[in-house]
């Protein structure tokens, strides 16, 4: 089973699970969840890292065979393996699984070992976020263990979330302080990280990973000096969408290339879908208006409206494709994009957080169907504008 309630949709079913444990004690909102198989099956995603062991050591006493994923970055400390190693020990956990970049992916981009120190967000998507995807295929949620006060995107995160597949992350721990842990730590006299001793107070790999001094915010010692504070897995910097469409959210189906108007291929090639911004001009696109399968129209800041133009036009023109917005455009204009004859809109996790489902399924019923299918309607060659 999994989590999603078949009578609410997700963002929904989410909201009512962040109503539902709202004022529910961690351990007892954590054992209802992984003991009730309605919620689907479950893993803790761990650093093993600073404050690790309290949501190890709650989840070990309600089952100890949940599966715990581990992943080794290959960069970590070597206290931290050491400590990993310890800990599922103490703790009795059964299905600690460790993770690791795929081989083939290390060798071929980054054969040395160095990427992170040009490219820590392509390190963090090779070594990180590629082998968690992979390994949560299959689960129906996950636990993680992040705080809201440890700052930036942290600190207005819910309970309950969605991630970037679309799948429930459950964040037991979200509303605890730094001294509720530590007097957990203390209370079930729970070993910490070698390295907490020494100032680390968040710790991940062993290049991006240095002591906070006694003022500073916990994860400023992550990729110190970098402006970069998360590393991916949980804010989909590796870039995800969803579709606005007028029954709700939806994941974004389209799976082919987005090309250029300049790099459109001259031989046919199936599926054809174009980027274009919204001062393109669409005359330029006659040729190709029966060719292409899917239009994406960039909206490069929010006051600009060329974008809902160029879609009236291409559709005068006789455009019957599939015809998407994305960039600045949020649910306000979200009637006007639908007059203007899109049929979607795309936006990133980020702003479908900000911006919840509701909001555009108010937007959707302003809808002025008749003007679109109208629109949409192919124009004989006699009435194109061109
Ligand atoms: S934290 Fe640093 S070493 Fe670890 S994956 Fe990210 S960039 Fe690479």
């Amino acid at each position: 089973m999994s989590f999603e309630n078949p009578n609410l949709s997700l963002s929904a079913h989410v909201a009512s699970l962040n109503a539902r444990f709202e004022n529910t004690d961690t351990v007892e909102m954590l054992r209802e969840i992984i003991l009730d198989p309605s919620f689907g099956e479950l893993a803790l995603v761990s650093s093993f890292g600073a404050d690790s062991v309290v949501l190890l050591d709650m989840v070990a006493k309600i089952n100890r065979a949940l599966p715990v994923i581990f992943m080794d970055t290959e960069m970590l400390f070597h206290q931290t393996l050491t400590y990993q190693r310890k800990l599922a020990k103490d703790l009795g956990l059964e299905d600690v699984r460790r993770i690791q970049p795929s081989r083939e992916a290390v060798l071929e981009r980054d054969f040395d070992n160095l990427m992170h120190r040009y490219d820590t967000n392509a390190c963090c998507a090779l070594r990180k976020t590629e082998p968690l995807k992979r390994a949560l295929a299959g689960f129906g949620g996950w636990i993680s263990g992040r705080k809201r006060y440890q700052g930036g995107a942290r600190t207005s995160m819910d309970l309950f979330e969605l991630d970037a597949e679309q799948r429930i992350k459950i964040n037991p721990l979200a509303h605890w302080s730094r001294d509720d842990l530590a007097d957990y730590i203390a209370t079930h006299k729970l070993p910490r990280h070698p390295l907490a001793a020494k100032g680390f107070k968040s710790i991940g790999c062993a290049p991006c990973t240095t002591p906070v001094g006694t003022v500073e915010d916990e994860r400023a010692g992550r990729w110190r000096g970098q402006g970069k504070t998360e590393c991916g897995i949980h804010f989909g910097e590796v870039a995800r969408t969803v579709i606005v469409t007028d029954d709700g959210f939806a994941n974004d189906d389209w799976v082919d290339d987005f090309h250029t108007f300049d790099a459109l291929p001259t031989v046919e090639t199936g599926t054809l879908a174009v980027d274009l911004k919204g001062d393109f001009p669409a005359k330029n696109l006659l040729q190709w208006i029966d060719k292409i399968d899917m239009i994406r129209v960039d909206f490069p800041v929010f006051s600009d409206g060329r974008g809902f133009s160029l879609a009236c036009q291409l559709r005068l023109l006789g455009y019957v494709g599939r015809l998407r917005a994305k960039g600045h455009i949020v649910a306000d204009q979200y009637a006007m994009a639908r007059r203007s004859g899109f049929d979607e809109v795309e936006i990133d996790q980020a702003l479908a957080r900000r911006q919840p489902e509701p909001f555009w399924q108010a937007r959707a019923k302003w809808q002025a169907n008749d003007y679109q299918n109208h629109l949409r309607k192919a124009p004989s060659q006699a009435e194109r504008p061109f």
